[in-house]
């Protein structure tokens, strides 16, 4: 599956909203099966460069591509058809049980119209049953197999967390772009999360983008790191170069 595994490119975007300059002329290569970090403080321009990646903004001029397809003029929809799927920064979630969510986020894999489930037609109830086993293989994978049939009101924030990015994962995604995906959680709840990023890049050959403040993470995970400041790429590099660098100390690790 790695020989499928996407790259993107990011040349010269920029962002601005209401003469604020969320994003200045940000450069951003990711390679293909890569886990890739994107840092900064906050205010940085993180989540609005997650957000021109999937569609939610577009960019004032610059370019955005998938695999050599140009997504800056796609409506978010037909980006994630491509195969790039989000998590959010702050949790978004219908109520229901996990596997509700799950199946919601695997609304783009159903083939089976409105009318055919409705009437329960052999066909639709076959597809059904394949997309339950589906939605409970990745709450599996994820970690929330045991919580499959509970309300996600009733889960622990770190589970809900989860909720996020297995429904990501629904979408069957090449590329994931994960913002935030640890944050709030205790230290169990991050290794757990870290090791099952590790695992569908290493399982599923994923390209990962990951935002993320904990750099202990970042340095264990990533193969690559972007920093950002003031909407800004100041450096880029392994994590071992990045952590060097004296502007990312002075802007970032307040060294
Ligand atoms: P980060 O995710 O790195 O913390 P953001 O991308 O959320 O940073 O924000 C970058 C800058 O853009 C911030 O100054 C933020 O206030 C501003 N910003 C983000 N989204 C909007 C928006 N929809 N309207 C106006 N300003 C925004
Ligand atoms: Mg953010």
């Amino acid at each position: 599956m790695t020989a499928a595994a996407p790259g993107l490119r990011v040349r010269d975007i920029t962002v601005r909203f209401a003469g604020l300059v969320a994003l200045d002329s940000v450069d951003l290569t990711v390679e293909p099966g890569s886990i890739h970090a994107l840092i900064g403080p906050n205010g940085a321009g993180k989540s609005t460069c997650f957000n021109v990646l999937s569609g939610i903004h577009r960019p004032e001029h610059g370019s955005v591509r998938l695999d050599g397809t140009e997504l800056t003029s796609l409506a978010p929809h037909r980006i994630a058809a491509l195969g790039m799927a989000r998590t959010f920064q702050n949790i978004v979630m219908t109520s229901g049980t996990v596997a509700d969510n799950l199946l919601l986020g695997r609304h783009g894999h159903s083939r089976a119209g409105f009318a055919a489930t409705a009437l329960r037609l052999p066909h639709a109830v076959r597809e059904q049953r394949a997309q339950l086993e589906r939605a409970r293989e990745i709450a599996e994978l994820t970690g929330l197999g045991t919580h499959f049939r509970t309300p996600v009101d009733l889960l622990p924030y770190g589970d809900r967390k989860r909720v996020e990015l297995a429904r990501a994962l629904c979408l069957e995604p090449r590329m994931l772009l994960l913002d935030e995906p640890v944050a709030g959680m205790n230290a169990a709840e991050r290794a757990r999360t870290a090791g099952t990023i590790g695992e569908l890049r290493t399982r599923f050959g994923l390209t990962v983008v990951l935002v993320e403040h904990d750099m202990g993470l970042v340095m264990r995970l990533a193969d690559e790191v972007t920093v950002l400041d003031f909407g800004r790429r100041i450096a880029g590099g392994t994590p071992a170069q990045v952590r060097q660098d004296p502007e990312v100390r002075r802007a970032y690790l307040g060294a």
